[in-house]
């Protein structure tokens, strides 16, 4: 073996597990002094031996979910780091037993994008926008007629979770005029509520009196389905389901059904519980429904931001501190 060859399997290395962006500059640069690397791995390989022998200390990831044999395979890998809020791709409980920090980064200001595209999602499927584009490209004229839109006047918002993301929308909401908000938060305080000047509500009666929900709680145990079949059920006739946080949060078969059967006015979605969604997933078929390709975070200036945090929390790591937005702490 080539002395310089030794010399790179020794190196440290941050492994990026779904390369995506441009270049991994900010990362390198971060982690540069340390000499260590940043080493962007393709979809199309297995990771563990495309990695084999490298002394990985990191392992980046965005959406995909981490194939078990990462957590073993490594023996000095410290981190793994989520481009992004949502951990729900990692097993917290078997990188805790390995001693491993995960670490997101629920702060590099994408709540205004993420915000910005609920509200979009919500707009486009109110007001038939894609359908009506899609008709008048084919010669079609007077389609607001024979297409009901209910007047949304005074309308009720709910929110499911009111974290950073949800407050925003609530400010986009506030601000189309829509004055009553309903949250269902387990987690929301009294300061907090009258501070937003939130009406708190179960589930139940947020899907009951909402003209429109959007759902912004992060996809866990407690969530998984937070809208089934019965509580989809409960929501008016003429409401809009908008979905910008996680697939599973939604019984993804009963809310086709919904839509299909008109039991619910339309549905704006950016995720799916499996990303890309299946060929034949009957979303993909809903009438009223404007889809995404979980595109709700994105922004050249996010971009920029996600890869900066990250670079510093490799260097974090590569300085024997544990990660600033450490989530499995021990
Ligand atoms: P956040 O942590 O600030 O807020 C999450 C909120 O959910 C908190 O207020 C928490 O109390 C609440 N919550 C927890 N359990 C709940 C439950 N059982 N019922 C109701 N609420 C509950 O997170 P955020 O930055 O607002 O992001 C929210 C979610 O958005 C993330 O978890 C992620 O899944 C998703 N997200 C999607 C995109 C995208 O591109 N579409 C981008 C960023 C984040």
């Amino acid at each position: 073996m080539r002395a310089e060859t030794v010399t790179d399997l020794d190196m440290p290395c941050a492994a990026v597990l779904e390369p995506g962006y441009a270049d991994y500059a900010l990362e390198q640069e971060a982690i540069q002094r340390f000499g260590a690397c940043v080493l962007p791995v393709s979809p199309e390989q297995d990771a563990v031996s495309a990695l084999n022998e490298r002394n990985v200390f990191a392992v980046l990831v965005r959406e995909r979910p981490i194939d078990s044999a990462i957590y073993e395979s490594f023996p000095k890998l410290k981190l793994i780091l989520r481009y992004g809020v949502g951990v729900d791709n990692v097993d917290l409980n078997r990188a805790t037993e390995r001693g491993i920090y995960i670490a997101n980064i629920p702060d590099y200001g994408a709540e205004n994008e993420v915000s910005d595209h609920a509200v979009a999602l919500y707009l486009a499927v109110s007001r038939r926008i894609v359908s009506r584009d899609r008709e008048v490209r084919q010669g079609e004229w007077g389609i607001g007629q024979r297409d009901p839109i209910p007047g949304r006047r005074n309308a009720t918002v709910g929110l499911i979770g009111f974290g950073r993301i949800a407050r925003s929308v609530c400010q986009r909401f506030r601000a189309l005029g829509y004055s009553r908000v309903l949250v269902s938060d387990p987690y929301l305080d009294e300061e907090t509520r009258t501070y937003w000047d939130v009406e708190a509500c179960d589930a139940d009666t947020l899907c009951r009196e909402s003209d429109v929900i959007s759902l912004h709680a992060p996809l866990t145990t407690d969530t998984r389905n937070i809208l089934d079949a019965r509580r989809i059920g409960l929501m008016k006739k003429t409401a809009i389901l908008v979905n910008v946080s996680r697939g599973g949060l939604v019984d993804e078969d009963a809310l086709a059904k919904a839509l299909h059967g008109g039991r619910i006015f339309g549905a704006g979605i950016d995720v799916f519980d499996q990303e890309p969604p299946a060929t034949d997933s009957p979303l993909l078929k809903a009438p009223n429904t404007v889809l995404s390709d979980h595109c709700g975070w994105y922004s050249e200036a996010s971009v920029n931001e996600l890869q900066r945090r990250a670079g510093a929390e490799l260097a974090r790591v590569l300085e024997g501190h544990p990660p600033q937005n450490w989530v499995n702490r021990w």
